[in-house]
């Protein structure tokens, strides 16, 4: 292993203003064998350094305990935790890669796939651990790419018993299959951690722009953790009941939703995103340092998200065909048109507009409208409005329509639920 302090930066060579970097990137002999192209690039956060610090380890750091196995310092480990046996015998276990570095610091958890059709996170860890290596962090690193295995084999948002996981936390170890894997995933995860990424997506058929989702009044910290991240957008929402959020809330444990890309397909944008915000979140809580002599872009430094407290879904005044004139990401002023529903049978067209001044934070992507079908989520800054209340899902499914511009913020989809 490389212990010198070299830092190298292959993609960006010299005279460009906006350098990708990467931070803690593996030693290159790990790569050697799998490619001969240069070091992969993880976008504009992270720093490369070839350097390992593991020599450095001091010699009282613990070992990480979880599920019965010791983790060394300085060490990785997948370690399975049983969840229980399929039908036919096959087991199902919930893996956790753990990354426990030499030096104290934080523990952190970023986890995928609670909703097993959402896949991005998936994809953002496999990154975010081929980049990593332990000697480099600070802290304890527990990555989770699959929490509900049962879901992503079946490619569904649900467990077989037909429930959220993401409804069923904090469980229970003698509930039902979903209140135990939560409670296993609660113990075993998150409660071992002080800070801790949840990656989704929006449902099939529905694509987010990249956000992040904290609630600020009870987490205070969120709200910086969440500026590290740098997505686009964050959006202030309280938690759901049964959420994971508000179960680590519960515990004390900074929890942030992350949000990008549409169920059942990957999203390079968003994925990219996650990568780097999770660089950022590392960043900000000491598990990870820039090498000797380098600092952040100030580009970076300046790019702000946008924050929101307040959203509305607009939805489709009657069944038919939708064309959509805007995009996630745009910006929309009130009475904007943003697209039309028309019907394959008759001449007339019903013009949607956008009841405020916002941004597009999320969309269908299917063209088929039921009346009532939400096409898209627009965000806004309210300095007088509350944040965006939670309510039952019944309550969400109300038509937008009949409520004036003035009427309350309707329920954010918080971990995406389907409305
Ligand atoms: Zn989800």
């Amino acid at each position: 292993m490389s212990t010198g302090k070299r830092s190298f930066n292959s993609h960006t060579g010299e005279g460009r203003s906006a350098p990708h970097i990467a931070i803690g990137l593996a030693p290159t002999e790990m790569f050697a064998s799998a490619t001969n192209e240069a070091l992969p690039r993880f976008g504009r956060r992270w720093y490369k350094v070839s350097r390992d610090l593991t020599p450095k380890a001091s010699p009282l750091r613990s070992d990480f305990e979880i599920g019965g196995h010791k983790v060394p310092a300085g060490q990785r480990a997948l370690v399975d935790l049983h969840v229980s046996k399929l039908s036919n015998h096959t087991p199902v276990t919930l893996p956790v890669h753990v990354l426990h570095g030499p030096r104290p610091g934080p523990a952190m958890f970023i986890s995928a796939a609670i909703h097993g059709d959402e896949l991005n996170g998936v994809e953002i860890i496999r990154r975010v651990l081929r980049t990593l290596q332990p000697g480099n962090i600070s802290g304890t690193l527990l990555a989770i790419p699959v929490v509900n295995a049962y879901g992503f084999i079946g490619r569904s948002r649900y467990l077989p018993d037909r429930r959220d996981l993401n409804r069923s936390f904090p469980g229970s170890g003698t509930g039902s299959l979903a209140a135990r894997l939560a409670n296993l995933f609660l113990k075993e995860v998150v409660r071992r951690c002080q800070v801790g990424i949840d990656l989704h997506t929006a449902a099939v058929h529905r694509v987010n722009l990249p956000q992040i989702r904290a609630d600020f009044a009870r987490r205070p910290r969120c709200r910086e953790l969440a500026e590290a991240f740098g997505a686009p957008v964050v959006l202030e929402s309280p938690e759901r009941a049964g959420s994971l959020r508000r179960a680590a809330r519960d515990s004390g444990v900074d929890v942030l939703v992350y949000e990008g890309g549409e169920g059942l397909r990957f999203d390079e944008f968003a994925i990219k995103a996650g990568v780097d915000g999770i660089a950022g979140v590392m960043l900000k809580t000491g598990m990870l340092e820039l090498p000797d002599g380098i600092e952040l872009n100030p580009s970076d430094e300046m790019r702000r998200p946008v924050f929101a407290n307040a959203s509305k879904w607009v939805r489709a005044p009657d069944g038919g065909v939708f064309r959509s004139v805007k995009r996630i990401g745009n910006a929309v002023s009130e009475d904007e048109p943003i697209g039309v529903v028309s019907n394959p049978y008759e001449g007339s067209e019903i013009q949607v507009r956008s009841p405020r001044r916002g941004i597009i934070v999320g969309a269908t992507t299917l063209p088929i409208v039921n009346m009532g079908d939400a096409l898209f989520h627009i965000a806004w800054a309210d300095e007088h409005a509350r944040p965006v209340i939670s309510r039952d899902a019944d309550r969400s499914a109300e038509p937008l329509e009949d409520k004036g511009a003035d009427a309350e913020p309707e329920a954010v989809m918080d971990e995406d639920e389907i409305i």
